[in-house]
C-alpha cells in the first residue's frame, strides 16, 4: 500500500451504514480557532463525514504547525 503526499483519497472508503462508496468533498473544518477548508470523504446518501485517523492524528499537526507560523 502506498500514499500520496498532499491529498486524502476517497478510494476504499465505504460508509458502514448506507454501503456506498465516500466521494471526496471539500467540508469547513475549525481548529484552533481558525477556520479552513480541507476534502473529505462524505458519504452522499447520509451525509456522514469520515475523518481519516491519518488527517487527524497527522495532518491536524501539520495545520496546527502552519497556523503558528503565521
Ligand atoms: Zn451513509
Amino acid at each position: 500500500m502506498k500514499s500520496e503526499s498532499g491529498d486524502v483519497r476517497a478510494e476504499g472508503w465505504i460508509c458502514a451504514k448506507c454501503g456506498v462508496a465516500l466521494e471526496l468533498l471539500p467540508a469547513d473544518a475549525t481548529y484552533m480557532g481558525s477556520s479552513f477548508q480541507v476534502d473529505l470523504p462524505r458519504c452522499p446518501v447520509c451525509g456522514l463525514t469520515f475523518i481519516p485517523p491519518d488527517l487527524a492524528e497527522g495532518k491536524m499537526l501539520e495545520v496546527e504547525k502552519l497556523l503558528e507560523d503565521k
